[in-house]
């Protein structure tokens, strides 16, 4: 080896320390102990705990432990503000927002140290990811408090929101919340993580420094009761939450029934694909971001790699070598790869679930190189040996654990990176664009990376599918999640729909001679229920008009399935479900006679306007099919973010009392034109306009399964279907209890769920129903990030 070769490969790191004094300066500033910031002042401290340093277990600060009364006093602040705030005009909003982005731009070095003594994290990371996405945060926002009228036309602002963050990007997390809430025109009390409060607190600071108008943004310290006193607080409108999955299910759980608006950024278990004709020292340098980035408490972190079989031992063995070169140490010293784990319980916790994967018979290999004593540091470690069914494999470490495990072909690459109750993010690594973007949008996840890991930007949407949460942050959807329609305030409660004769008193009485009674509809077939009952179904007069079949929940359980089977539905082509909606509105309209008939049947009412309603409806949905889709985003960085609109999967629908027809139709028509298979409960009091639409269904080229319909018990059958894990969205039309018993029985696998909590939505309002309303919550977006360039 020549002499300089010979530098190169003995070459040691020097150390290059950031100097901790601005940010212990600072702390002396407060005398080591804080308040809350709440009203634009700061409180006197109460019952306080030690916020510490976890490369060291130093006490960096006290910081108070909010109470309820805390929390009351934030929320009562940010009331008395929301009148103004909301009334600025957008400009001054964004005048705020940009103040913000320029102020954490010039303190930036001392956010960063703060970052990184309070959670552990490189200094190389808060310095020049974090904060600079910040301040990108706020400078993007600005833009769009100004546009907002322009861009969300009939949009308002919640309210107060509460907002919930976890420990692992405590800065970065907050202005996610904090940026399009301002925006939007809500107020905010913001509870950061107990064990990283400090940025938070200087970004109150900032907050005063801005001239912001007091109580527009509020912060509570404290542990997870704070966080708790925020959720049930009667005077919130909307949470937002980032965390656990536990916690996330808790929080949907107890807003149930409230009316909150609700959107939760949880966990992950995200697939890192890497197919054989993928460029390998890219794949290991993007590898080492995905899972060693933040030391691997990153909730999208690239956490299981599945590497195609032919370059299995390769690759494994030049990442091990690369693992070998990685420095774990002092997260103020500019040279470190890995710095500490926030606390020494996190630390505990992966150690715990390494030796579980250890005890399972996997292989867990980690470099041979010294760390740090004293601090809350783990090395880097890579876990082989493993099946899909193994705790590491499936369970959420959020440490520096690497789980691999290989794939022969495309589809069971696919199969594997699904094979999960998480949803957030995927990356692929392939050289063959048409492969990589081919595998996007089989993978059920929030944001999809090719050739490349952990990209953010303010202007790409985030956030997951499945048990990974709903809502986006970031991006137009982002903004959309802190706004309502400004008529929902309006609503009042619906009529009380007239109770319904489940069963004749003599199951005998009624019926002809030869049997007409409506069946199921399911799997492209008509199936008579599995109960072997029936239901009457009267006339206003109460007289009998039919009978349909007395679902119970195997006829759901064979409708989900046979939902499933037909998720195809959301990859045919936007045109070919257009087509489909037109040709069903055509042979709506041919029988528009006999389906105003049985309305008036039912109802007592002329027809003939709901008919000529349901078929106008179908002709929207087929008209947005083509053209309510997604965008491509060109963020700070050389790569594009394509925002697809996808389908959520299978949506069950439990349609109103009322408008028998349409009432089905104008739900079913948003469904179905983004792609989403239907499991359909027509009005209980009225289904037979539902069930006389099986034929029309069956000539209209509507493949079997896409719409599953089973009569019976509204409340009963919505009660399966909110519980079923096979449903990945509800949409639930009744009374406020049964709302409520669908959002809480929705917890489960987190389906979305739209309820409309007793309140009277005229589903025949054109302006309101015919547009995006419905669509929006038919669909999530996946953001797949392309870089380009040679
Ligand atoms: P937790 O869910 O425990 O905590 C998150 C926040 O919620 C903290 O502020 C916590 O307070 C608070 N909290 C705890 N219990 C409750 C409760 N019952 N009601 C209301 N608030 C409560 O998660 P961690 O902080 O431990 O963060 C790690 C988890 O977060 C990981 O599973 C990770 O995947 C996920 N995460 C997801 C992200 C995403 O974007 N999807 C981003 C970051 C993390 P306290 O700190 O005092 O306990």
């Amino acid at each position: 080896m020549n002499k300089i070769a010979q530098i190169f490969e003995t070459l040691e790191y020097g150390p290059a320390p950031e100097s901790a004094q601005p940010a212990l300066d600072w702390l002396k500033a407060h005398d080591g102990i804080f308040g809350h910031f709440i009203n634009g002042a700061w409180t006197k401290p109460g019952k306080t705990f030690s916020s510490d340093n976890p490369a060291n277990g130093q006490s960096l600060a006290q910081v108070s432990e909010g109470t309820a009364e805390d929390v009351d006093k934030a929320v009562k602040a940010a009331r008395a503000a929301f009148k103004s705030w909301s009334a600025l005009s957008g400009y001054e909003r964004a005048k705020y927002l940009y103040a913000i982005a320029r102020l954490v731009q010039k303190h930036s070095r001392l956010f960063a140290v703060l970052e990184s003594l309070d959670n552990g994290k490189p200094i190389r990371e808060s310095r020049d990811i974090d904060i600079p996405l910040v301040a990108r945060h706020f400078y993007h926002h600005a833009g769009w408090a100004q546009h907002r009228d322009r861009e969300f036309p009939g949009q308002v602002p919640y309210g107060v929101c509460g907002q919930i963050i976890p420990w692992n990007f405590p800065l970065l997390m907050l202005a996610w919340k904090i940026a399009p809430a301002l925006a939007a025109g809500n107020t905010v009390v913001l509870k950061p993580a107990e064990f990283t409060s400090l940025t938070a607190l200087l970004f109150a600071e900032i907050c005063e420094k801005a001239g912001l108008p007091k109580g527009v943004v509020n912060i509570v310290t404290g542990f997870g009761d704070t966080g708790q006193a925020i959720v049930a607080h009667p005077d919130i409108d909307k949470i937002a939450f980032t965390g656990s999955t536990e916690v996330g299910k808790a929080i949907r759980a107890a807003t149930a029934g409230t009316g909150k608006g609700l959107s939760l950024e949880l966990g992950g278990k995200s697939p890192y694909i890497v197919f054989e004709d993928a460029d390998i020292d890219s794949a290991i340098e993007g590898l080492v971001d995905a899972i060693w980035f933040n030391q691997g408490q990153v909730c999208c972190a690239g956490s299981r790699l599945l590497i195609q079989e032919s370059i299995e031992d390769r690759f494994i063995a030049k990442l091990k070598k690369r693992m070998a070169s990685l420095r774990v140490g002092d997260p103020l010293d500019k040279a470190i790869d890995i710095g500490a784990l926030v606390a020494p319980v996190q630390v505990e916790r992966v150690r715990d679930l390494v030796k579980k994967g250890a005890a399972e018979g996997a292989q867990v290999y980690e470099p041979d190189f010294d760390i740090p004593g004293g601090g809350c540091f783990l090395k880097p470690t890579l876990i082989t040996n493993v099946s899909p069914s193994h705790t590491v494999v499936t369970e959420e470490i959020f440490g520096p654990v690497l789980v691999a495990m290989s794939f022969r072909t495309p589809e069971e690459a696919v199969a594997l990176a699904n094979n999960t109750r998480y949803g957030l993010a995927a990356t692929i690594w392939s050289e063959n664009i048409n492969l990589a973007l081919d595998i996007a949008p089989k993978i059920k996840a929030g944001v999809v990376w090719i050739n490349g890991t952990n990209n953010f930007d303010a202007a790409v949407g985030f956030g997951g599918y499945k048990e990974s949460g709903f809502g986006r942050e970031g991006g137009k959807e982002g903004m959309g999640v802190y706004m309502k329609p400004a008529w929902e305030k309006d609503l009042k409660p619906a009529a009380a729909a007239k109770a319904v004769p489940a069963k004749p008193v003599n199951p005998l009485d009624g019926g002809d001679s030869i049997d007409q009674t409506a069946k199921m509809y399911i799997g492209g077939k008509q199936a008579r229920p599995d109960s072997g009952y029936s239901r009457p179904v009267h006339g206003p007069g109460g007289n009998l008009v039919g009978e349909v079949g007395d679902g119970n929940r195997k006829d759901i359980r064979n409708a989900v399935e046979a939902a499933r089977a037909a998720l195809g539905w959301g990859n045919a082509s936007a045109h070919n479900r257009s087509q489909v909606l037109y040709f069903l509105a055509e042979n709506l309209q041919y029988r528009r006679a006999e389906f105003a008939a049985r309305i008036r049947e039912q109802t007592g009412e002329k027809g003939e306007a709901e008919v000529d309603a349901a078929v106008e409806r179908l002709f929207a949905f087929a008209g947005w099919a083509d053209k309510y889709d997604g965008a491509v985003h060109n963020p700070p960085l050389r790569a594009i973010a394509a925002a697809m609109v996808e389908p959520i999967g299978v949506l069950a629908i439990v349609a109103p009392p009322t408008r028998p027809l349409l009432g089905s139709v104008a739900l079913l028509a948003p469904a179905l034109a983004m792609g989403n298979p239907v499991v359909l409960v027509p009005s209980d009091k009225a289904p037979l306009s539902v069930t006389d639409l099986y034929q029309v269904l069956e000539t209209s080229d509507v493949p079997s399964g896409v719409v599953n319909i089973v009569t019976g018990d509204s409340a009963v059958l919505a009660r399966t279907l909110a519980e079923h894990d096979g449903v990945d969205a509800m949409w639930y039309f009744g009374d406020a209890a049964g709302s409520t018993m669908v959002e809480k029985a929705s917890t489960g696998n987190l389906k979305q769920t739209w309820t409309s909590r007793g309140l009277n939505y005229d589903l025949a309002d054109t302006g309101r129903f015919e547009g995006d309303y419905f669509l929006r919550r038919a669909t999530q977006v996946k953001n797949v990030w392309v870089p380009y360039g040679a």
